[in-house]
């Protein structure tokens, strides 16, 4: 039987406590194995690793972060976030590595942010939680942001955050009560992250840096298994350029976080290719050892395997 090939996940959450301090009451509201966990970045984290056979976990502080604060307290506190998630990084350089967390509220310090974490600190390149006050991505005032990610030649990784109140009123507020899920994993999330994938391809981003790379949970989101439809869609509208499909391809990663489907994997790995995809869990509200379990069952053969398992991470993150 071949070797099992090496672990990284790298859509795993912690939290800093001077972050949670700074939370909004709903935001801090966390039942209390989770945040348990997302408070741990030594023992019980590593143990629970070590039980599921992950040598690696990129860390990133979890939803929704820096995203929805005001642009002052944004900066100030990424700066103390950072520096000590780069501590527990140094303590076990062995076991984690790191995504910075970006003051988005202001852009060029964001961007100054990112290039700090990643030659100063070690990190990886940084994620990001949603849009910023109601604000995607796309829009030009967080350009500075891309650019820099561009220039460092590390990836951003576009995270879910709950739907603006204005889409739950309209779209979810029937269901929240009974099925709060809806905002969440169950549905919102992949709503709101899709259409922020969908925005950043149409926004001409990737035109103005071509090196931009982005990397996105959950599968995707959903836009694998959606490409051909929306390429298609988009091609009505076309002014000449690249297709929707060829820059997806050219410039998303996606991860298996949250999201261990063998028929939906084989839809990416034929949507996007084989070398488009990393493991990821979601730690802690996704479990380890499930995903782990179904990693190493993926039906694909142990070179495929391997790069999912990590191949595609250290490449893309240069471990
Ligand atoms: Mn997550």
């Amino acid at each position: 039987m071949p070797a099992k090939p090496q672990v990284i996940a790298l859509e795993e959450h912690y939290q800093d406590p001077d972050v949670v301090r700074a939370y909004a009451p709903e935001d801090a509201r966390q039942a209390p194995v989770i945040a348990e966990r997302l408070n741990d970045v030594a023992e019980l984290r590593i143990k629970e690793m070590d039980a599921a056979g992950i040598d690696l976990q990129v860390l990133s502080h979890g939803n929704p972060g820096l995203q929805t604060m005001d642009a002052e307290a944004a900066v100030r506190l990424a700066r103390i976030a950072n520096d000590r998630l780069a501590g527990a990084v140094a303590a076990r350089p062995d076991r984690f590595a790191a995504f910075a967390a970006l003051p988005t509220p202001d852009p060029k310090a964001a961007a100054d942010e990112l290039e700090r974490a990643v030659t100063k600190l070690g990190f990886k390149g940084a994620l990001i939680n949603g849009p910023t006050h109601g604000v995607f991505l796309d829009d030009k005032r967080f350009w500075p942001i891309f650019e820099r990610a561009a220039a460092l030649d590390v990836p951003i990784y576009l995270h879910p955050a709950v739907p603006q109140q204005a889409v739950v009123d309209a779209y979810y507020q029937d269901y929240v009560q009974d099925w709060p899920s809806i905002l969440r994993a169950a549905w919102g999330f992949t709503v709101e992250t899709a259409t922020q994938g969908v925005r950043m391809v149409l926004s001409g981003v990737f035109d103005a840096y071509p090196g931009l790379k982005i990397v996105l949970g959950h599968l995707g989101e959903g836009l694998p298994f959606l490409l051909w439809r929306i390429n298609m869609g988009f091609t009505r509208d076309a002014k000449g350029g690249r297709g929707f499909r060829e820059v997806f391809c050219d410039h998303f990663w996606i991860t298996t976080s949250g999201f261990w489907s063998d028929p939906a994997l084989l839809c990416c790995v034929q949507e996007v290719g084989v070398d488009r995809i990393m493991f990821s869990v979601d730690y802690p509200f996704a479990p380890n050892q499930p995903a782990t379990e179904w990693l190493h069952k993926i039906p694909l053969c142990a070179e495929d395997k391997a790069k999912i398992a990590s191949g595609n991470a250290r490449r893309l993150l240069k471990l």
